[in-house]
């Protein structure tokens, strides 16, 4: 027997059902939400971001934290995706110290994961564009993007693959100002590349695209937490794409590109522009080891991506307390 607020909230339920089945007769061929009920789940990812490991602050530790509590999971992923800034800087360090940073990150992923790992290059992980704090001439065989090129094992700086019926597509978001920095966007190469690339893609398969920069994200503007004298919001090019609405236009040519995910502000935000949504997926690192950044725990994303181009994300805090 019902009780009187059971029956009622089945009534409603029925009600609910009701009108929604007179609407998909009189409007629409299929049930709004059909699609979702008979996907299925092809790729689950972890995509972990912006880790900065470095000798100090129990760096080391916290990524092997991150990566335990990844293996814990009941549900585990897939594969590991690096969004960059693997270690804490080699823009500014000289050779040794740039080594010792990539030991470390090599040797804990080494130890603590047997996921596959798919890399992106970060704008920390290039070595010695601030020639007069790296002592880099330039001339180095491992110089700029080259180091970060072979650690990883990369095909290219940019390059693309296909799993699970997926394409994915991992940009390299840095481009160098000189000794004076870098700045976020696609050389003309890379532009070019990209839109051969999803011209070459099948329009029923899906696109997920991987840079280190956000291409849009509101958290580019929040990194600062700083506003022009007349209160305006101002978006630094090394903070987000300044190619950003570029891409976005070639992007609605190709309604496959369904999701992109960065990291490099250390926040997590969602935002959706016409047909695509953008990802950023926060910091393994959090405020480079000193905690929190701003409203953002140290942390990962789980990515799941299914078969009718539908994906989910949720950011997950693996509870690291900041060492003395
Ligand atoms: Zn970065």
């Amino acid at each position: 027997m019902l009780s009187p607020s059971s029956s009622r909230r089945q009534f409603l339920h029925s009600a609910v059902a009701t009108s929604s089945a007179a609407l998909v007769g009189t409007t629409l061929s299929t049930p709004l939400n059909a699609a979702p009920l008979e996907r299925k789940r092809v790729l689950r990812i972890a995509h972990f971001t912006d880790v900065h490991v470095q000798p100090e602050r129990g760096a080391s530790e916290g990524m092997a934290a991150c990566l335990r509590h990844i293996s814990a999971l009941q549900d585990k992923p897939d594969v590991l995706f690096n969004g960059g800034d693997a270690i804490f800087d080699g823009l500014e360090q000289n050779e040794q110290r740039t080594q010792l940073q990539w030991d470390i990150f090599f040797d804990t992923l080494k130890r603590e994961t047997k996921l596959p790992v798919r890399h992106c290059i970060g704008n920390h992980d290039v070595w010695g564009w601030l020639q007069d704090k790296s002592g880099a001439k330039g001339n180095e065989a491992r110089y700029g993007k080259k180091w970060a090129v072979e650690a990883y094992g990369l095909p290219n700086r940019y390059y693309s693959f296909a799993q699970a019926g997926w394409h994915f597509i991992v940009l390299d978001s840095t481009q160098s100002r000189g000794n004076i920095g870098y700045e976020a966007r696609l050389d003309s190469e890379q532009y070019e590349w990209l839109r051969g690339e999803l011209a070459s893609v099948k329009p029923t398969t899906p696109v997920l695209v991987m840079s280190h920069i956000p291409i849009l994200s509101m958290t580019s503007a929040f990194f600062l937490r700083k506003q022009e004298h007349n209160s305006d919001w101002t978006i630094q090019r090394n903070l987000m794409h300044a190619d950003g609405l570029q891409i976005q236009q070639l992007f609605r040519k190709f309604p496959n590109v369904k999701v992109c995910i960065s990291g490099h502000t250390h926040l997590v935000d969602r935002l959706d522009y016409t047909g695509v949504t953008y990802f950023c997926d926060g910091a393994v690192s959090g405020a480079w080891w000193k905690g929190a950044w701003q409203d953002c725990e140290p942390g990962y994303a789980l990515v799941n991506l299914y078969d009718d181009g539908t994906f989910e994300r949720e950011y997950v805090v693996y509870g690291w307390k900041p060492k003395e």
